[in-house]
């Protein structure tokens, strides 16, 4: 049964007769899926049906081809295995402001249940559509292991103010997912059509899908396997080292929500002893990653400079004018056509395969900073390009990433120096003392 501390009621009232919808959004997969598990059992405690819903739109923040057609496969295989617990898999095009309270009232439904996502764009279509609906509204945080709103009740400093949230925390919610049962009768459901659907879709197609990484929980799954049976022992000392490909590999998939972090942590923790690299891993998974959603649910300004910490505003407005050895165009920077061929070939990296390694990521875009007219202007561009071209797009951490390293966000001040003020400075001498910079961009070459 679902710790009822993961559910938020966003909207209050009486629950109608009608079946029990999940409005999915964020967590796009069967398993380990607290927002399921609590729709599925709200059906079956009420004798009611059960429906999935998923609400499809053109242009979503930019998003391109090659995002789409991951997102899609995968609810392909979704729609499957939800026929196979006997749930239909409604997917609903447009405007989620007409298209849900439309469905809604058409189906008689009796209560909304949808999963968390701090974006603003999703927070804004839930409180619509509340306004827009007369009955319950369920919000589930099946991305989190502790609910975004239980981990902290405000925006953490730093990962050291949240950590110990977490610590104390963690042991009510680090628990197992119960077995899902289908639901007792097949309702004739028709069928997305598939191919219809794809080709309504406005969305730019100059981004070219991604053939080296196929989507879906099964997809997840495997590359999990790998990871902890490949890769986990080294994931301290290594996981700094572009030219060692030793992460996870996950981002794509835990943000399209292939597969829960809460089912990683588990298989971490049960499977493997206490040491270093586990201990670094879960950092990432854990407290990184949820330190990303809390700053992105408590600070509207998440893709802002207007949403650093007064110090980081201060030191990069002291600096606004130093004169910059070279400045580049959005367009130059997404054309890889910097001086600097490390930097150049994280580019290509991004472009090519949809994945810039995590560390690149850090001196990418603090290279932006430093070859852009203004931080804001350098915001901007990180995050347009992120965006387009980074499978795992559009997510908190994204937008965490890009505020780290441009705004100083969860970090703190550093010796003073020119453009980058007391803003962590990277360069390319320090890449080469930390790692085999010519492997690196050998390696990308090769497989770009
Ligand atoms: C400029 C910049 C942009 C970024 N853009 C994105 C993005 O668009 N989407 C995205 O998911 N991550 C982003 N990150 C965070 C991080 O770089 C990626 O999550 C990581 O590279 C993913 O690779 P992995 O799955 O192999 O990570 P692993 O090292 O295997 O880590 C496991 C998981 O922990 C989480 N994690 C790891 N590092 C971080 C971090 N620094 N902050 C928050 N969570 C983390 C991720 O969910 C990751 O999948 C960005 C970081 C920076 C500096």
């Amino acid at each position: 049964m679902i710790n009822r501390k993961r559910i938020r009621y966003l909207k209050e009232g009486e629950i109608r007769k009608g079946p029990i919808i999940y409005w999915m959004s964020r967590d796009q997969r069967v398993n380990d899926n607290w927002a399921l598990v609590h729709a599925i059992e709200m059906a079956q405690d009420n004798d009611k049906e059960c429906i999935v819903i998923f609400t499809l739109v053109s242009d979503f923040l930019g998003a391109t081809l090659r995002q789409y057609d991951f997102m899609i496969k995968g609810l392909q295989k979704l729609e499957n295995r939800l026929s196979r617990l006997n749930i239909p898999f409604i997917v609903l095009l447009g405007d989620p402001l007409r298209s849900v309270p439309a469905f809604i009232e058409s189906t008689k439904a009796g209560c909304l249940i949808t999963d968390f996502d701090p974006l603003k764009i999703k927070r804004k279509w839930k409180e619509e559509v509340g306004r827009q609906i007369v009955i319950p509204i369920h919000e589930v945080d099946a991305h989190n292991i502790i609910p975004c709103w239980l981990a902290s009740d405000k925006e953490e400093y730093a990962a050291y103010t949240f950590r110990p949230k977490i610590r104390k925390l963690l042991p009510d919610f680090l628990d197992e997912f119960p077995p899902l049962t289908p639901m007792p009768s097949k309702r004739h459901a028709e069928g997305n059509n598939w191919d219809a659907i794809i080709a309504s879709l406005h969305i730019s197609r100059s981004v070219k899908p991604v053939e080296w990484m196929k989507p879906g929980e099964n997809a997840a799954r495997i590359t999990l396997e790998h990871f902890l049976s490949e890769k986990l022992t080294n994931y301290s000392s290594l996981r700094n080292n572009p030219a060692m490909n030793v992460t996870s590999g996950l981002s794509a998939y835990l943000h399209f929500g292939h597969i829960a972090a809460q089912r990683i942590a588990l298989e971490v923790i049960r499977g493997h002893p206490r040491d270093n690299n586990t201990d670094a891993f879960l950092e990432e998974l854990i407290v990184r990653r949820e330190l990303s959603d809390n700053f992105c649910f408590y600070n509207p300004n998440y893709d802002s400079i207007s949403g650093i910490r007064p110090w980081a505003s201060q030191t990069l407005d002291q600096h606004r004018h130093d004169k910059r050895d070279y400045v580049y165009t959005t367009d130059q920077f997404e054309r890889a056509l910097t001086h600097d061929d490390l930097w150049n070939t994280a580019q290509l990296e991004m472009i090519k395969t949809g994945r810039m390694h995590s560390y690149m990521r850090m001196y990418w875009a603090k290279k932006i900073l430093e070859w852009s007219n203004s931080p804001e202007d350098a915001l901007r561009t990180a995050i347009y390009l992120n965006d387009k071209y980074e499978l795992d797009g559009r997510d908190p951490n994204g937008y965490t990433g890009c505020m780290w390293s441009i705004g100083g966000i969860h970090d703190r001040p550093w010796t003073e120096r020119k453009i980058f003020g007391k803003i962590r400075f990277m360069n390319r001498k320090g890449c080469e003392r930390k790692f085999d910079v010519n492997k690196y961009i050998t390696a990308v070459n090769q497989f770009v």
